[in-house]
């Protein structure tokens, strides 16, 4: 039995909040520190489809953790509503694939992991403007509304007690013994018993600032994300469609996000008039019902980049009191339930819930 109790976070996205969740569940005390606001950065910013894209197309590990996420999302967003009475939005109404030129992979992936799926009729285009390839239907797939998620595991967590030191950013470790013994934050010096980095896209860097001569250190890089809002009406779109390398996905109150860019531009965040009008195009293209309903809102996020898209859960093998949970690129949302889980687990020395392995820092 692990004798921890006390753990600090730094990074309240996503996976920070849901990694102080998964403590906090098990009787420790968590602090979480944060640059800015909780939950304003890639979480916010992302679409909250809970598949990847294609994932048949994707390594092993990023399945392992989407399918056992998946099994506790609905469980996990129903608590968090009695709970707090925030609605993560959960909702389960499906994904239309309009291309699926791998379509053999693609039910043999569903058939692995026991994802229902339907080869898609014509009646799923009469709205819809495309060249289909092989059309699949995947009437489980679920979507969650990101910024209401991240508010709801906020207050979760305020009720629970836990500490939130915002507008604190990490900037560098005093470590001695190979233990971190405190953070040097903006905010002052705060000492630290174990100590946890879930700071997405700024892992990589912030690790070279922690522990400047480590020679496993986290190979993360932002990976910019724009994304469109439609002001339509409920019911307008009753399922999310994925078409080549763009989405859309209806909310429940009938707002329409189109998505999404890939950028290499650094930590520049600023949205851009040329990618807005390209999701548009798509958009109304592929649903030309959209023209009907203004783009009221624009954003873009930093996604944290990793070279195949597997995330970092693991404890620091040169630091001994460290551990980071980063590097979801695009799959932060759904990855993040069963990442949260496994990173408790490594730490609290419980039965890993999947196999830890392709997680490792090198
Ligand atoms: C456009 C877009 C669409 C997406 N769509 C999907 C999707 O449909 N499904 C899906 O599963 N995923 C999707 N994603 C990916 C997903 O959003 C990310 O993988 C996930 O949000 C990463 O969560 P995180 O908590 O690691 O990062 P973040 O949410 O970025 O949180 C990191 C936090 O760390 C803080 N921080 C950084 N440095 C410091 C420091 N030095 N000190 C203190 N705090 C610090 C930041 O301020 C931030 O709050 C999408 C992303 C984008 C951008």
């Amino acid at each position: 039995m692990s004798k921890i109790s006390e753990i600090t976070i730094v990074g309240s996205g996503a996976i920070g909040l849901l990694t102080a969740r998964e403590f906090v569940n098990a009787g420790c005390s968590v602090t979480l520190i944060e640059k800015s606001l909780s939950g304003q950065e890639s979480s916010w910013a992302g679409g909250g489809i809970l598949l990847p894209l294609y994932p048949w197309r994707q390594p092993k590990a990023i399945s392992a953790l989407v399918i056992e996420s998946n099994a506790h999302y609905p469980r996990l967003s129903s608590d968090l509503f009695d709970a707090t009475q925030i609605n993560p939005e959960w909702y389960d109404c499906g994904l239309l694939i309009c291309k699926n030129p791998d379509s053999e992979l693609a039910t043999a992936w569903c058939d692995q992991y026991g994802i229902p799926y339907q080869k898609a009729d014509s009646t799923f285009f009469n709205d819809l403007n495309t060249q289909v390839e092989n059309p699949l239907w995947l009437p489980n797939i679920a979507q969650a509304r990101n910024p209401r998620l991240l508010k709801s595991l906020k207050v979760f967590l305020l009720n629970a007690g836990v500490i939130f030191k915002e507008n604190c950013e990490v900037i560098d470790a005093i470590i001695d013994n190979g233990r971190v013994s405190s953070l040097i934050t903006k905010l002052g010096t705060i000492s630290v018993d174990q100590l946890i980095i879930c700071t997405g896209a700024w892992t990589g860097e912030l690790s070279k600032k922690l522990i400047p001569d480590s020679v496993c250190a986290p190979d993360i890089a932002p990976v910019k994300g724009q994304i469109v809002l439609f002001d339509a009406k409920p019911d307008t779109l009753l399922h999310m469609i994925l078409d080549n390398d763009y989405y859309l996905i209806p909310r429940r109150d009938g707002k329409i996000l189109a998505g999404s860019s890939v950028e290499n531009t650094g930590f520049d965040k600023s949205i851009t008039s040329e990618t807005r009008e390209k999701l548009a195009y798509f958009a109304t293209e592929l649903f030309p019902k959209l023209k009907e309903f203004p783009v009221i809102n624009h954003w873009a996020g930093l996604r944290p980049g990793t070279k195949q898209g597997i995330p970092y859960i693991d404890k620091h093998p040169e630091i001994k009191n460290l551990s980071i949970n980063a590097g979801h690129y695009r799959n932060g949302l759904v990855m993040g339930p069963a990442s949260a889980k496994l990173m408790a687990d490594l730490i609290l020395e419980r039965k890993p819930c999947v196999d830890p392995e392709p997680y490792k820092l090198q």
